[in-house]
């Protein structure tokens, strides 16, 4: 595996690449690789003829007040992992080669980052299409590898895709979880032990959500209030949203009598985290 820095390094072996022909996968991180980055890698690695991650922690996609400083780091471990796994190139750039002195485009998918995550992460969504159209543009994969535990930014990203017209098939991936049901994130590194403890809520919430739908619950609006009596339970985290939404608009359903999915952010402590569900009802009502 060879460590690349600069945009003008992934170009020339990208060039390379495709005087032999081979195809390319490419998976996006921030690194401090967990699982859930591994699975996808794994995916790609199987896939792909070569694999390119990139290890990226993209400023812009953060807010004011936001981790930014303190966001999990481990070059050398992240290292160390991606070249056990089979990756190709791992394309780690340091800021000022991803933006340079003058920076300004950016990329905005209207509509689909309006809600959920987007009403509580301003300028969010818009940081991460425009790193990720970059990194689209400099690696130039046939596909790329998304997890779904960010349900909205793979929804975002596969419109993106689709209304810029480029050539990469999308691939959504399952979410990862630790055995007791917590989405792997490298958030969780932040958490104590009992914060850890606490943070359960939020996959059971969402577990009890799906599996009152399952059972016949249609009314969006009992689901939901299900979810919040749990974290009303629950002192030690703060629930910042639960919605039910369509899985492709992303926007929210009254009635839950097609595929929906159930997802929500929340606060323990200073640590946000964000889960999904998705509900797949064989019968449509
Ligand atoms: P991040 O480094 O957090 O930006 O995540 C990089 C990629 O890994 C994104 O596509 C995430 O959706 C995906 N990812 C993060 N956590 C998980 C997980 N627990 N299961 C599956 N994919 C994940």
């Amino acid at each position: 595996m060879v460590v690349l820095k600069s945009v003008s390094e992934v170009r020339a072996w990208r060039r390379r690449v495709r005087a032999d022909d081979a195809s390319v996968g490419l998976v996006p991180t921030m690194g401090a690789f967990h699982q859930g980055h591994l699975s996808l890698i794994r995916r790609a690695v199987a896939d792909c003829d070569v694999t390119a991650v990139s290890l990226f922690v993209n400023p812009t996609q953060f807010g004011r007040g936001e981790d930014l400083e303190s966001y999990p780091q481990d070059l050398e471990r992240d290292v160390e992992l991606a070249s056990r796994e089979g990756v190709d190139v791992l394309f780690a750039p340091p800021t000022a080669n991803m933006y340079a002195e003058g920076y300004a485009t950016w990329v905005e998918v209207e509509r689909l980052t309006t809600g959920l995550c987007g009403r509580f992460r301003a300028g969010h969504f818009r940081g991460v299409t425009t790193i990720v159209l970059k990194l689209l543009n400099v690696v130039q994969p046939d596909r790329a590898y998304f997890g779904e535990k960010d349900y909205q930014q793979l929804a975002v990203i596969r419109r993106m895709v689709q209304d810029l017209d480029l050539e990469c098939e999308i691939v959504g991936m399952p979410t990862i979880r630790e055995p007791d049901g917590l989405a792997m994130s490298s958030r969780n590194a932040y958490l104590s032990p009992e914060q850890r403890r606490a943070a359960l809520v939020l996959p059971r919430s969402l577990t009890k959500a799906r599996q009152l739908i399952e059972s016949g619950q249609r009314s969006a609006g009992k689901v939901l209030r299900a979810v919040k009596s749990r974290f009303a339970a629950e002192p030690l985290a703060s629930l910042q949203y639960a919605e039910i939404v369509d899985p492709d608009t992303l926007e929210p359903v009254e009635r839950c009598d097609r595929d929906v999915v159930i997802a929500a952010a929340c606060l323990v402590g200073d640590t946000r985290l964000i889960d999904n569900q998705m509900v797949k009802l064989r019968e449509r009502a």
